[in-house]
């Protein structure tokens, strides 16, 4: 493993409290739960990444089944427009602060499905993305070393591309608007988050929250289906 080399961004006066704060930093980038969602052909090299060969679980990273308590979304291939309406829905569920990696060629351009009506592009359009790890697809070592890369962001109190969904909010809807209709919703109100973390920012609003406010309704639950 490499050695990292750790600051703080924001210094305290106590020398004390700036140490526990490296020290947190670090355990932080230490215990991290991973969600893989698997939309790729990307995802096959996953299980050796985390398996014996590759033992991920030693670098402090291991798989999370729910969006909830994940820290990490990890996104393995190309994703067609129907499948990152639930990416969407799933990063929206999980909990701030929170990282987004890119594997493969097919989420950073489309890849080989860059012409396809149905695949989307650039997965940075629509979430902030962390880091991309390129290839078609990766080995299980540029996958490690990707890890170990956002590990190290998180050490150096680097890793805050998370706020920029906050910040940014009506570019990402725009772009999310722009795939799926001007109806487009989710059930997580990100403006309410954003002003709950501090984060409004002028580029929060924005024509695109507007027309969002225009169509938001409440998310009715599915009805029951009967024999009758
Ligand atoms: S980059 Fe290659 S391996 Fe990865 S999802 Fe695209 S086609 Fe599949």
């Amino acid at each position: 493993m490499k050695n990292i080399e750790i600051k703080t961004t924001q210094q305290r006066t106590n020398p004390l409290a700036n140490v526990f704060d490296r020290f947190m930093q670090f355990c932080q980038s230490r215990s991290l739960f991973m969600l893989h969602y698997c939309t790729g052909c990307g995802a096959i090299e996953l299980p050796p990444a985390m398996t014996s060969r590759f033992d991920m679980e030693r670098l402090g990273i291991q798989p999370m089944v729910t969006p909830r308590q994940a820290d990490i979304l990890l996104i393995t291939g190309y994703v067609s427009v129907k499948t990152l309406k639930r990416v969407i829905l799933t990063y929206e569920q999980m909990q701030s602060p929170k990282y987004v990696i890119g594997i493969c060629s097919c989420t950073v351009n489309g890849g080989m499905y860059w012409q396809s009506y149905a695949t989307a592009k650039k997965l940075n359009d629509y979430l902030p993305v962390d880091l991309y790890i390129a290839g078609c697809m990766p080995r299980p070592e540029a996958v490690i070393e990707g890890l170990q890369l956002l590990q190290n962001k998180i050490a150096n109190n680097d890793g805050h591309s998370w706020k920029d969904y906050f910040q940014n909010y009506d570019y990402y809807l725009g772009n999310q608007q722009h795939l799926f209709g001007e109806d487009w919703q989710t059930p997580t109100d990100i403006i309410t988050e954003a002003k709950h973390y501090g984060l409004e920012a002028e580029g929060t609003y924005g024509k695109h929250t507007e027309l969002l406010a225009k169509h938001q309704h409440p998310l009715q639950p599915l009805p029951l289906k009967t024999n009758n």
